[in-house]
């Protein structure tokens, strides 16, 4: 993979948190030959167009990064959307990919794969050996057929699909929205908000205890090109930091990136949802990869590009 520069890429999905920084690090390898389309040009969910698009420009490889994505609020609103729009988009590219001689393909799914009560750190084999978490089971069961969708044609036709399962991901491009997004972005806006503002306080979700684990999607942008060039097994391939902060930790974190003075306040009216939610990434770091950027220097990367792009663009 690495050694074709010209090779014909495409990457689906390219304007998303995952996509965009998968573009940049391609771009900074030196590849030259990038098929970027966005929404309004091809119709990821059609696929006589999705056919026509590979007929045509029969990309090389393909990373599949396209995703109707969204958080507890949007799945539970939008179970159809996040079954039907997910099942029909992965499945229309994998078949074209295969239909028109793409050498290699790889598809991102999510740690929400893996089973409410999975062991933790969560191994790959915990994949469908107990109940899903039922707030987004219709994206989780998406998922999960894109890992079997890639296994099936990889054992029936020999085609090289291998699936990434990324941990909870953050950097450029992520969802700031106050309510809507996760706990990470959600405490940027809200910390830089109440130091614009010279509030005395901030208040945080929950109790403060939960463990996350957390990585820079840069970081993830670099193991997906990793294992494009290393990777061609059938089982589906973890990518996390294997770094836990609590709550807690990140929110005093984020409150000195962000430079704001006053208090923490807890809101114990929030769910802390699940204690834990660790992968285990052994299985990547086995093949010699490792994460590089902290959370530390994450977050002030993160919430420089905050302020320069959604604070000045307002
Ligand atoms: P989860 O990892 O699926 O539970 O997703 P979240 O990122 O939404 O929440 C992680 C943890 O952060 C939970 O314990 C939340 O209660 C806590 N949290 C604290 N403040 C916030 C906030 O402002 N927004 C969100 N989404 N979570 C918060």
């Amino acid at each position: 993979f690495l050694a074709d520069k010209a090779a014909p890429i495409f990457v689906a999905g390219h304007q998303g948190l995952v996509g965009s920084a998968i573009t940049r690090r391609l771009q900074a390898l030196g590849f030259t030959n990038l098929l970027l389309l966005p929404h309004s040009a091809l119709d990821l969910t059609c696929q006589a167009d999705v056919d026509a698009f590979f007929s045509v420009h029969r990309p090389h490889f393909v990373f599949l990064a396209a995703a109707k994505v969204g958080g507890i609020l949007a799945n539970s609103t939008y179970p159809a959307d996040f079954i039907a729009v997910n099942l029909l988009i992965q499945t229309n590219v994998i078949l074209s990919a295969h239909k028109f001689g793409t050498k290699k393909l790889l598809f991102l799914g999510s740690s929400c794969i893996y089973p409410k009560f999975a062991p933790q750190p969560i191994p790959e084999s915990a994949l469908l050996t107990a109940p899903l978490e039922p707030t987004n089971e219709w994206y989780a069961v998406a998922k999960i057929a894109g890992i079997k969708t890639c296994q099936a044609f990889r054992l029936q036709h020999g085609f090289d699909a291998i699936s990434a399962m990324p941990t909870n991901l953050y950097g450029p491009r992520d969802n700031f929205h106050p309510d809507n997004s996760h706990v990470l972005p959600a405490l940027i806006r809200r910390f830089h908000e109440a130091k614009v503002a010279q509030a005395k306080e901030v208040v945080v979700w929950g109790s403060g205890s939960p463990l996350r684990e957390f990585l820079h999607v840069d970081d993830l942008a670099d193991a997906v090109v990793f294992l494009m060039e290393n990777y061609s097994g059938l089982e589906h391939v973890n990518v996390g930091s294997g770094k836990e902060v609590s709550i807690k930790e990140l929110a005093e974190m984020v409150k000195e990136v962000v430079g704001f003075e006053g208090e923490l306040v807890w809101d114990r009216s929030k769910p802390d949802g699940t204690p834990r939610k660790l992968m285990d990434s052994s299985k990547l770091a086995g093949m010699g990869w490792e994460p590089k950027i902290s959370l530390r220097d994450g977050l002030e990367e993160t919430y420089k590009w905050y302020v320069e792009n959604m604070v000045k663009q307002q």
